[in-house]
């Protein structure tokens, strides 16, 4: 029959040696396999204790922008939602008090917002879609979880750290992303 590659070889139909029945030969071959590997430069890291770090443009968990003041950005547009081609953003805006000016930054804020992390893609359009600054990708990531409805980001999952109650969480969470527009 012709072959329709040249890669194919022929077996090797021969009785065993009485060597190679008790597999001895083959066990220290494999033996001698793993023994080179262990002065080679291993390709993997003990994860969690190590972490590898990010290409500058790693897109991961979103972020809800608060301003200097630390009243939240998020106005409630819905323009990330309407982006999202996973259609993974749901919210409820609700209209700013006069005594929760502190808190919000426009006259009408989001009351509720959730991120299903079981469809985002991390594409990012809903940073680019936001008029506000009001939400980015941020540079970790979604960690595992054993139901479905953790991987609902809710807005108090989302909402970055006070940067005035907890300036060092602040900066963390802010990471490369020192520039915020005003
Ligand atoms: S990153 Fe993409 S898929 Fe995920 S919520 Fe934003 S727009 Fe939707
Ligand atoms: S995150 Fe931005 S785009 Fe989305 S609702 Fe809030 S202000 Fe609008």
């Amino acid at each position: 029959m012709q072959a329709l590659t040249n890669r194919s070889k022929l077996v090797d139909r021969r009785p065993m040696t009485a060597l190679e029945r008790i597999y001895l030969w083959n066990i220290l071959k494999g033996m001698m396999i793993t023994f080179r590997h262990i002065f080679k430069k291993k390709a993997t890291i003990n994860y969690p204790e190590q972490k590898r770090s990010f290409s500058a443009v790693f897109r991961g968990l979103q972020i809800l922008n608060r301003d200097e003041e630390g009243r939240e950005r998020c106005t409630a547009c819905g323009l990330c939602a309407v982006a999202c081609p996973a259609e993974a953003i749901t919210m409820e805006g609700a209209e700013r008090l006069p005594t929760e000016e502190h808190l919000y930054r426009e006259e009408k804020y989001a009351a509720k917002y959730e991120i299903n992390m079981l469809r985002c893609i991390f594409c990012g359009l809903c940073e680019e879609a936001c008029p506000k600054d009001a939400i980015y990708l941020s540079q970790t990531f979604a960690p595992a979880n054993y139901s479905r409805e953790g991987f609902i980001y809710k807005k108090e999952d989302l909402l970055i750290p006070h940067p005035k109650e907890n300036p060092e969480a602040y900066a963390k969470a802010l990471g490369e992303r020192k520039k915020i527009n005003n």
